[in-house]
């Protein structure tokens, strides 16, 4: 491959930055694609690896493998720390590396409104290491509930919250209220699983406020039918180690999930370009950062309003805006004009747990099993390896005739802040706790970054 091409550098091997890799497949310029880890995610899926439905491994694909067939590009693991648009260069955790484009695709992480003592006690779900966390929490929290003789502590473990009712929360609580009336039935001996509560907290005074709104109802009724206690309008004043406190109420609960906020990656602010409230870079509507000439933000770092609303914080916007960004690089190396974005909305559905599920398509709305089954097909579809694929059909497969999931096993995890947090919540006597843990269904895996920090991650 010659130095003499352009070099187009991709932060990011999500759904954006894969897309536009594959994208330049047969463009005229060598490609980096960098990322901090080594696997392209599917975060669709990733509130089955945290209730135990799947293994950490069904749901991520080494980004080496994923690009292997594509000579023009070279996949590097490394952080980014800062970006000097100025200098076209990026810096990174131990070197740098420069570019004559760059397309960032860096996604968004947790925001707790100002609160990053929450994230302690309350995970959110954007990565493997939060979902092994959260699943940890899970399965701990009944571990401890056969052993407690105290009912008001027992209570308190088997209390589960979810805060924030977007489709990340609807998932979490649907998936808690399962595991409670389902998979663990049977399998404990001091105590009744099926008494434990899940409690969602909404904010605003509707779920999954981006669907329509009879879709919301839905939503709502399909979850208080599964037996999940759903409270709109209702914010979180506090978060800690005993539980949520609302406005005039406690609720004392040891596993806390948070669905609540995103914030763009901190790498974003290094760029010196205007970004909006959410810390998302403001674009035209080529996707080139405003005031930048050849660095292209795409997916859900991007701030791009269409039609006066922002562009949705979705795997398709990714997708598509990987595309374009890749297609306008192309053009500029051309000297031809760049081309305008234009999203395609595809459709949203979300899952609430078997058999339950919401989806819209153009003017078509589908709830209940119709809209499940779409969901199961489409993201099977959509998930990246047919290894993946298959393993995650027959998962699904055995989980639905058995009700059983397969992920519920506890694996020892050095990792520090974990003996720390949730054990100590769980108040195990010390000759009984287990050793730091986490939970996977895979084979045992390498230490992994502490949950806190994985929420701070740039
Ligand atoms: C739990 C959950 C459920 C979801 N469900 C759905 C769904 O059902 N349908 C749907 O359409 N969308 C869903 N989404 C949203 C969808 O996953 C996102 O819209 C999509 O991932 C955005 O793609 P992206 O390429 O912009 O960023 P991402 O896919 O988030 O990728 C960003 C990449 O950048 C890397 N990175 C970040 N910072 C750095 C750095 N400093 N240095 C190096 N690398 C860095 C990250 O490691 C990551 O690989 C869900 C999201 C979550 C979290």
């Amino acid at each position: 491959m010659s130095a003499e091409l352009p070099h187009v550098v991709i932060l990011g091997a999500g759904f954006g930055g894969l897309a536009a890799a594959k994208a330049l497949k047969n463009a005229p310029v060598r490609v980096t694609v960098l990322d901090k880890r080594n696997h392209h995610l599917f975060q669709p899926l990733l509130y089955q690896v945290a209730s135990a439905a799947l293994a950490s491994t069904d749901i991520a694909a080494a980004t080496r493998v994923v690009l292997k067939r594509q000579k023009n590009t070279t996949v590097m693991m490394a952080r980014a720390i800062a970006i000097d648009p100025t200098r076209k260069v990026i810096t990174l955790e131990d070197g740098e590396l420069t570019y004559d484009f760059l397309i960032v695709a860096a996604g968004m992480t947790n925001s707790y409104f100002g609160h990053d003592e929450w994230a302690e006690h309350a995970p959110g779900l954007k990565s493997l290491e939060e979902a092994l966390d959260i699943r940890r929490r899970i399965l701990l929290a009944y571990e401890a509930a056969e052993r407690e003789t105290d009912a008001e502590a027992r209570k308190e473990l088997l209390t589960f919250v979810v805060i924030g009712g977007g489709p990340t929360g609807v998932e979490l609580a649907g998936a808690l209220q399962e595991i409670a009336q389902r998979t663990m039935a049977k399998n404990f001996r001091n105590f009744d699983p099926t008494k434990a509560r899940v409690i969602l907290i909404e904010g605003g005074p509707r779920l999954l406020a981006a669907f329509p709104e009879d879709l919301s109802e839905s939503a709502l009724t399909q979850l208080k039918h599964l037996g999940v206690e759903a409270r709109l309008n209702t914010r979180a004043k506090n978060i800690d180690a005993r539980g949520v406190t609302l406005d005039g109420e406690h609720i004392a609960a040891r596993t806390v999930l948070w669905g609540a906020g995103v914030a763009g990656v901190p790498v974003a602010k290094t760029m010196g370009v205007p970004t909006d409230r959410s810390g998302r870079i403001a674009v035209d509507e080529t996707l080139v950062a405003k005031g930048l000439s050849s660095v292209y933000v795409i997916g859900d770092l991007a701030a791009l309003e269409q039609d006066g609303v922002q562009l949705p914080g979705v795997a398709q916007n990714a997708i598509q805006g990987g595309r374009a960004a890749a297609r306008n690089i192309v053009h500029s190396i051309r000297n031809e004009p760049l081309v305008a974005y234009r999203y395609k909305d595809l459709g949203s559905m979300a899952t609430i747990g078997r058999s339950h599920a919401v989806a819209v398509v153009g003017k078509l709305k589908f709830k209940g099993v119709i809209a499940w089954f779409a969901w199961l097909f489409v993201h099977l579809m959509a998930l990246v390896g047919h290894r993946n694929r298959l393993m995650v059909f027959l998962e699904w497969a055995f989980a639905y005739v058995s009700f059983n999931r397969s992920a519920r096993i506890i694996l020892e995890r050095p990792v520090k802040s974990m003996e720390t947090a949730p054990l100590s919540r769980v108040s195990l006597p010390k000759a009984a706790l287990p050793s730091p843990a986490t939970t996977d269904g895979a084979a045992p895996r390498a230490p992994e970054k502490p949950a806190s920090a994985a929420a701070s991650l740039a």
